[in-house]
């Protein structure tokens, strides 16, 4: 099947890859593994001196870069530099910190000496998602580069020009060429590289169900992994919140990347004496945000990334609505098959609806009622995923306590939950596991090794 880039605003074909060869990506697989054994003997200096290079150029270019996801995938222009940026400034953490993350630590035993050193494991498998087409390629690959990896991205079928622009970057700013290559290429090619020796760890940032067929494989060659997958975050408001400032970052919250992203907030979970002040908050909040061309500087949210998304939004807004969820904030799609998603809210979501077990990839927000803060993270916790949360309250100190009782790899008392290259992202239960980001991150494809001198 080809490789094809749409513009989901315009529906229009912007270009078509035929995907590579097995032959053609075996070739790639041993430039990138014979790459491996010299880029390990780089000194840290070496590697950060192109990291920040591909800072820069991320800076230079976030312009086009931008302008690439909003034709990809829809993204607002605005969002798309702001991704650029943030993806040099991460760029920029890790040619900073890497070495020391990555040190060797002295352990004292009965040895005369012993200590941890890190390693590099080689060649690394990226598969990731649309979403965010550049962060979460970046996220994964500076790290991995400065810590003497190798990286080979399977990105999204649907961002091909996003995935050659990053590859280039990183050519441009020095770093061998078969140390970071995009892989155009079908799912089938995953397994014959995984099961390929050259290959030492696999990533996979996107759906559950993509993320179990990647960890099986994992485990059937047995290949370090590690998967950050979908969430469905608590957004939970207590009685004394300030419930203007709630209302205003659920929104926002919930609006990001027209809702699809992992740690979006998704289930508002709100006290019930408060519970009809807030909604109305929220709803003349997603209803002020304004769509458009995403290439428009105005515009706020775009269209979902491919209509089949949008159309498993509104199977999932009406099987809730068929079992007894209510929509306040009526949107949605004009018609199957269209991109544009306007926000919707629905409320009395109850167990055995989509609304209440599944991520809703996109703009709509599910109200649940908790009769008092020990409800709320009762509900928070009843998901099968555990990826982030938020809880809001005056009372900081009740914030916290309560956020250490939430089942997720990331709560915040007080603000929307966001990924930053200081703190650990990753997930529990169905959001996977492993961690990205933060000295952890850089040190999930290292061999720790254990150095013994008797
Ligand atoms: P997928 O999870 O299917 O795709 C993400 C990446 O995984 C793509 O590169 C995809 O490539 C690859 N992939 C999918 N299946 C496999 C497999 N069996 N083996 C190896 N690689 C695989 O996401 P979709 O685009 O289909 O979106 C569906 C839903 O997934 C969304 O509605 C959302 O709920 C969730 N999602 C969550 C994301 C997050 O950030 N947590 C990001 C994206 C989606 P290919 O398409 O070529 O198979």
């Amino acid at each position: 099947m080809a490789i094809t880039s749409i513009n989901p605003y315009t529906g229009q074909v912007l270009q078509e890859f035929a995907p590579l060869a097995w032959s053609d990506t075996e070739d790639i697989l041993r430039q990138a593994h014979e790459a491996a054994a010299s880029w390990r003997t780089t000194s840290f200096a070496h590697r950060a001196e192109r990291m920040r290079r591909a800072a820069e150029l991320l800076r230079e270019r976030a312009q086009e870069l931008a302008h690439l996801m909003s034709i990809e995938m829809g993204k607002p222009i605005a969002d798309g530099r702001a991704e650029a940026q943030k993806c040099a400034t991460t760029c920029d953490y890790y040619a900073e910190h890497a070495e020391a993350f990555l040190a060797d630590e002295e352990i004292r035993t009965e040895a005369q000496r012993s200590l941890i050193a890190h390693e590099p494991l080689g060649v690394v498998l990226a598969i990731m998602p649309w979403n965010f087409p550049l962060w979460q390629v970046v996220r994964f690959a500076a790290p991995a580069l400065m810590a003497g990896n190798v990286g080979l991205l399977k990105h999204a079928p649907n961002v091909p020009q996003c995935a050659l622009a990053l590859e280039k970057i990183f050519h441009d700013a020095g770093f061998p060429p078969a140390t970071f290559r995009a892989l155009l290429i079908d799912t089938d090619q995953v397994e014959p590289l995984l099961a390929d020796d050259r290959v030492r760890a696999v990533t996979l940032t996107g759906s559950t169900r993509a993320g179990a067929s990647v960890a099986a494989l994992a485990g059937k060659y047995l290949k370090k992994s590690v998967l950050e997958l979908g969430g469905s975050d608590a957004f939970v408001v207590l009685a004394d919140a300030d419930l203007d400032v709630a209302a205003q970052n659920a929104a926002q919250g919930r609006m990001i990347n027209a809702g699809q992203s992992c740690i979006a907030a998704k289930r508002f979970i709100v006290e019930q004496s408060v519970v009809a002040e807030f909604t109305q908050k929220l709803k003349e909040h997603m209803a002020a945000f304004q769509t458009g061309d995403p290439l428009d500087e105005a515009t706020q949210y775009g269209p979902l990334a491919r209509p089949d998304l949008a159309d498993m939004l509104t199977q999932q807004v009406r099987d809730s609505v068929a079992k007894g969820a209510q929509i306040v904030l009526d949107g949605g799609q004009d018609a199957p098959g269209a991109t544009l998603f306007r926000p919707m809210i629905l409320t009395n979501v109850q167990p055995g609806q989509p609304a209440y077990h599944e991520e809703f990839f996109g703009p709509v927000a599910l109200v649940l009622e908790a009769r008092d803060a020990d409800d709320a993270i009762r509900l928070a916790n009843d998901s099968p995923y555990g990826l982030g949360g938020s809880i809001w309250t005056r009372d900081v100190a009740r914030g916290e306590a309560l956020a250490r009782r939430v089942e997720a790899g990331a709560v915040f008392v007080n603000a929307i939950v966001k990924s930053s290259p200081e703190m650990p992202f990753g997930g529990v239960k169905q959001s996977g596991y492993g961690r990205e980001l933060s000295y952890l991150g850089i040190r999930e494809f290292v061999n720790q090794k254990s150095l013994w001198i008797a």
